[in-house]
């Protein structure tokens, strides 16, 4: 937290708003509209599956559709395929990005179309805050005329060309849960261009009430907008969103320089200038037959001292609960999983636990270079 939350807070307090509605939603609304730009419209709420889950809906997804989906990524980018009844076809990555390989992604669709089965929409995701690439992605998507639900979860922050994530699909998905770049506890946002999507997704998202002084309802609804309250603290983490992105960089910029010297370790980097991430989270990969050691045995030695580390997202087509759907590319997610390693990346972590991190590092390479 910044500090600038409690104000927010306490305001829905003492005005007596404390519902999913009221000032507060409007105003971090509009305090994303400004950071994004673009012509952006945002419906705030309560979590990014459910803006994803929305996004699907509102590009036409309905049951029995298949939606292609970047294998590599968090299961929430996947699950709301499933929530509407449609059929997940999983895409291999590129080794550039980590995200959505265009070459995978356009045999997929020309095979599905072949099969009569032309997809409805594609989920593409710039994760750990990196940008997919955005160029190559858009072309295909507008060759086959299939919309882009851009997962955006990772990335606020991070931009192409000047240009901020979340604003390159048809619609973009934001997430505020408590392991993102900011939070309000739980939440998460919709973008669009379209005022008209905008409120269809609030629409949905308050139980799809029609018009009318009693309660009337031609369609599903879902309970999905943010509350007041959380809204408060997004507009207090909006004050100290750049803040964040600066002290992830820093982060970066700290392992980049610790592994320089170390062979066989690999820093995840943006391939050049267009691209700029929020490095929401560090991640390695690690050559073992040049450094001698694995990234589990790297993640045994911090666990020793008490710090966490994780293996990179095991991909969706990988997963029990989603190998049976169809799954286009190599091996560059599955290789990624096996030799990647995401670092402490926290917005708190201080120069003590950077000496405790550093320490181990070199204590664990002292060690397998005798
Ligand atoms: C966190 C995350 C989500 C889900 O957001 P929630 O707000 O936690 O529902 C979706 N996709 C990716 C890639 C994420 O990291």
């Amino acid at each position: 937290m910044g500090g600038g939350e409690q104000k927010y807070i306490q305001e829905a307090f003492e005005t007596n708003w404390i519902a999913p509605l009221g000032p507060h939603v409007d105003g971090f609304e509009k305090d994303l509209e400004v950071y994004i730009g673009s012509d952006i419209h945002v419906a705030a709420l309560s979590t990014g599956t459910a803006a994803l889950h929305l996004g699907l809906l509102l590009l036409g997804v309905r049951a029995g559709d298949e939606v292609l989906c970047q294998s590599f990524t968090f299961s929430a980018s996947a699950n709301p395929i499933l929530y509407l009844g449609a059929i997940p076809v999983f895409i291999d990555s590129e080794t550039e990005t980590w995200n959505l390989c265009p070459l995978a992604l356009e045999a997929a669709i020309i095979d599905r179309i072949a099969l009569g089965k032309k997809p409805k929409a594609i989920i593409a995701v710039h994760l750990y805050g990196v940008p997919y690439q955005i160029t190559a992605i858009r072309a295909i998507a507008d060759h086959y005329g299939i919309p882009i639900l851009e997962d955006s979860a990772e990335a606020l922050g991070s931009s192409y060309q000047g240009q901020k994530c979340g604003s390159f699909g048809d619609i973009g998905v934001l997430s505020f849960n408590g392991n993102k770049i900011i939070t309000t506890s739980g939440g998460g946002a919709l973008l669009t261009r379209s005022k008209a999507t905008k409120d269809r997704a609030v629409f949905f998202s308050t139980q799809s009430r029609d018009a009318a002084a009693h309660y009337e309802h031609s369609e599903i609804g879902y309970n999905y907008r943010i509350s007041n309250i959380c809204a408060g603290i997004g507009r207090g983490q909006m004050e100290i969103l750049d803040a964040h992105v600066d002290l992830r960089r820093k982060m970066h910029d700290f392992y980049v320089a610790l592994f320089a010297v170390i062979p066989g370790i690999t820093v995840f980097e943006v391939p050049h200038a267009d691209y700029y991430a929020n490095y929401w989270l560090t991640a390695i990969t690690i050559d073992a037959s040049v450094s001698n050691i694995s990234c589990e045995e790297l993640r045994l030695a911090f666990l020793d001292e008490n710090i966490e580390s994780r293996p990179l997202w095991k991909p969706m087509h990988l997963q029990p609960l989603f190998e049976c759907y169809p799954y286009y590319g190599g091996n560059v997610a599955e290789t990624l999983f096996e030799t990647g390693l995401c670092l402490p990346s926290g917005s708190n972590i201080h120069e003590e636990d950077r000496r405790r991190i550093a320490s181990v590092v070199v204590k664990v390479f002292e060690k397998v270079r005798v």
